[in-house]
């Protein structure tokens, strides 16, 4: 399985971190070694003095496809859940300023953590989902899929041009504003209409 993964789908978080609105999807993958499962702890990774949250909308793929029409799209995801992409934010730094790859800073094991799955029905259209990640507690981000530059129908158009999707991969499809440092000890809880489907602790 692969994890797909788009930067600066929510102009909010774009403008929050500098970055233009993007013409085109940001694509990135991580390895199926960044998976951190429910129930799974963080474990703060040593190369990184600021580690952040982002909390994205994440939808399974169910069938196997290449160049797939927008139109055509809702048939090659059946689940949702809430995700973390963490980042390495001074290392994903660093990497940009010099033009080189993001991986070591977005992809390294445990940094793509998922909540649990629940199907897609008409109150969990992935169009009109409304999200909050809090921490410790407190709300940090607060989002709506309807505010992405690129729908999830559209990504699925665009990556199904490069990259064959296979049953189980996962795409990862942005975060709203508000991203932040996690520390040791930190609770991360992710909310979609309401209902806690994300938990993850970092040690
Ligand atoms: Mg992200």
């Amino acid at each position: 399985m692969k994890i797909i993964c788009v930067g600066r789908n929510y102009a909010d978080h774009a403008k929050e971190l500098k970055n233009d609105i993007p013409t085109e999807p940001v694509i990135f993958m991580k390895p199926k070694g960044a998976l951190l499962l429910p129930t799974k702890a963080l474990y703060y990774p040593e190369f990184t003095n600021d580690l952040q949250y982002e909390c994205e909308v994440v939808v399974r793929i169910s069938s196997n496809g290449k160049f797939i029409q927008e139109k055509f799209a809702y048939k090659y995801y059946d689940q949702v859940t809430l995700g973390i992409d963490f980042t390495a934010r001074d290392v994903q730094r660093d990497q940009q300023k010099k033009g080189l790859p993001w991986e070591i800073a977005k992809a390294f094991d445990g940094s793509a953590a998922v909540g649990t799955f629940v199907p897609v029905t008409a109150e969990t259209n992935v169009h009109n989902l409304a999200f909050l990640l809090h921490k410790n507690g407190v709300t940090v981000q607060e989002g709506h899929t309807r505010d992405m530059i690129f729908s999830i129908d559209q990504i699925i158009a665009y990556v199904s041009k490069f990259f064959t999707l296979n049953i189980g991969d996962f795409i990862f499809t942005g975060t709203p504003a508000g991203v932040g440092p996690v520390n040791g000890g930190d609770k991360l809880e992710g909310y979609m209409q309401g209902n806690k489907v994300l938990e993850v602790e970092v040690k």
